[in-house]
């Protein structure tokens, strides 16, 4: 089944842009083949507002987010998950307005208590003023936000629901216009599968990524996800069937064609795919362990 992607998206750069009611975005101007167009801040509200992943830390976005919020109160400033290109803007955020940030908790914070090495690309500076669990609910001036727990993409990772708007904000949990990085070993499959269908279990009207357009037809689109990452651990299982044991070799087989500034993220996926295959006793591992190893077939 091929996933419905949205790749027509587009916005001008670092400009307040009116997507609904109560939603106005804010493009930054920070394109790359993970952030597609660049982060969608996202603003709720009005007079009295919620920011959704501020973004990056970068003078010119910083400049057009203090223009665009202008004569606004902020009163929460809430992350989706601790990557980059979506919180460090809300330390100078915090900064200027006083208001307090939200989210799971720091880098790592669902992985393990003790904190353990982390991917690239982890924003470790960003602590939140209030740790929210599943189910949380913000009360804001005319908005009302939800916590939802989605783990997978990170260990941290939140998607926030609008009940006004019956819609969910759902960071890069799930992008319209591609599919998400799950890299071990903050990320993690099987919670990456188990928090789409958590997202399948829901009755969300419109999803909105950090990244691109929105997603109108959040069930059909969640089901096409789940169905490709079944047929990538399908393809996964046949690569080691035919004898490919290291995962460079898997992804050369699998990723026909892959941007090469992907092939490390693929890679990280295709490990992602064989931690949760050791875990469920398909696959066996030898020699060294995680990216290095080499994989065979229990049966
Ligand atoms: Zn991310």
């Amino acid at each position: 089944m091929a996933i419905p992607f949205e790749t027509t998206f587009d916005a001008p750069y670092e400009e307040p842009v009116r997507v609904s009611p109560l939603i106005r975005r804010l493009l930054a101007r920070n394109p790359s083949p993970f952030t597609f167009k660049g982060t969608g801040v996202t603003i709720i509200g009005k007079g009295k507002v919620a920011v959704i992943d501020p973004g990056p830390d970068d003078p010119e976005h910083l400049a057009a987010l203090r223009a665009a919020l202008e004569g606004e109160t902020v009163t929460h400033i809430l992350i989706t998950h601790t990557h980059r290109d979506h919180s460090p803007a809300a330390k100078p955020l915090k900064a200027w307005t006083g208001a307090p940030t939200y989210g799971f908790g720091p880098h790592g914070s669902g992985r393990s208590e003790h904190g353990i090495a982390v991917e690239e690309g982890g924003d470790r500076d960003f602590v939140p003023d209030i740790a929210l669990r599943d189910g949380d609910v913000i009360a804001g001036s005319g908005f009302t936000i939800e916590a939802v727990h989605t783990p997978g993409h990170t260990s941290n990772h939140m998607c926030y629901a609008l009940k006004e708007e019956n819609a969910l904000f759902t960071g890069d949990h799930v992008m319209g216009w591609s599919t998400t990085v799950v890299a071990p070993p903050d990320g993690d499959m099987g919670d990456y599968l188990a928090s789409l269908k958590k997202l399948l279990a829901r009755d969300d009207a419109i999803l909105w990524p950090t990244h691109g357009g929105p997603v109108r037809d959040p069930k059909a689109f969640i089901s096409a996800y789940l169905a490709h990452r079944l047929e990538r651990e399908q393809q996964i299982v046949e690569s080691l069937r035919q004898g490919a044991t290291r995962i460079p070799e898997m992804v050369d087989r699998i990723y026909v064609g892959l941007d090469p500034r992907l092939k490390p993220a693929a890679g990280l996926s295709v490990l992602a795919h064989l931690l949760l295959l050791t875990k469920q006793n398909r696959v066996a591992s030898s020699g060294e362990s995680g990216f290095a190893a080499r994989y065979h077939l229990t049966t």
